[in-house]
């Protein structure tokens, strides 16, 4: 498998800083995987009545065609047909707009997310979900967790059509059924935890803070508040206890996407190097 970290929209709340939407392209033998899909062509070109007057009037939202997953899928040379799963961490319209521009794709999400943004009840609710974004996708496919752990999360380790290198991970709180995405990246596990926290200091091992425009969107648009701390101090925890097994980085913090980006740089440049001398005595198992 390889691993692309792309950025699938910029925005700016008012108050707050500059936000990407930070999305995973997932080469595997079943195809093209994308792990959220940012906005989407057509959020691009014609946001009305896509996204709510509010996600306009507040969001700061940058509208260029290239940002979309569409055109980096075939920047990297890829047919859009070839992306066969895209796996949600949750259905907001800043992850979910770019679903309708690979409509044979079938789509993962949690049964919960799925049920609350058909119902949509409340302000809120009509305002994250938008189903004109979704209404195209021929194949749903919904999970519950049940039983199973990643890191003592509970989680869903066989997603149907998948590699058990892709799981979903149940992260309660930001919406009603929020998940992070892990994904085994040669040694090591990525945690696309979605909305789980807004920024990388919210994940700081002693004083975890954020910015205040961030925390009051936070806020604002959480489905349960106690269940968001706990999830974020679990993710801090794990953070500490597993700093050499995984590797945690939510949607929006531009900071850990473009660390994320180095780093599967000199992955892949080690890996194209031509092998200088025996793989004798160095650690290996990395297919
Ligand atoms: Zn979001």
């Amino acid at each position: 498998m390889r691993v692309h970290h792309l950025n699938c929209g910029s925005f700016r709340p008012i108050g707050g800083p500059a936000l990407g939407c930070h999305c995973l392209l997932i080469e595997t033998d079943q195809g093209l995987v994308l792990v959220d899909s940012g906005f989407g062509s057509q959020d691009m070109a014609r946001p009305r009545p896509r996204l709510s007057r509010l996600a306009l009037r507040f969001g700061r939202i940058r509208f260029e065609p290239l940002d979309t997953a569409l055109e980096q899928v075939r920047e990297l040379g890829f047919k859009p047909a070839e992306v066969r799963h895209i796996v949600l961490t949750h259905l907001d319209f800043d992850h979910a707009g770019g679903v309708s521009d690979f409509p044979a794709a079938t789509v993962h999400v949690l049964a919960e997310e799925a049920a609350a943004a058909r119902h949509r009840r409340g302000f809120v609710a009509r305002r994250r979900y938008r189903p004109v974004q979704w209404r195209a996708v021929a194949k749903w496919q919904e999970y519950r967790p049940e039983g199973e752990d990643w890191f003592g999360f509970p989680a869903v380790r066989a997603l149907k059509g998948l590699p058990a290198d892709i799981q979903m991970v149940k992260l309660p709180g930001h919406s009603a059924g929020h998940c992070g995405v892990a994904v085994r990246d040669g040694g090591r596990w990525l945690l696309h935890a979605g909305d789980a926290y807004f920024d990388r200091a919210e994940m700081h091992p002693q004083h975890p803070r954020c910015p205040a425009a961030l925390g009051a969107l936070q806020w604002l648009v959480q489905t349960d508040g106690a269940a968001r701390r706990l999830t974020q101090q679990r993710l801090r925890d794990l953070a500490a206890r597993e700093r050499d097994a995984v590797t945690i980085f939510c949607s929006h913090d531009v900071g850990e996407l473009e660390t994320c980006q180095r780093l599967a740089e000199q992955v892949q440049r080690a890996a194209a190097r031509p092998a200088a001398a025996p793989a004798e005595g160095t650690r290996g198992g990395a297919a």
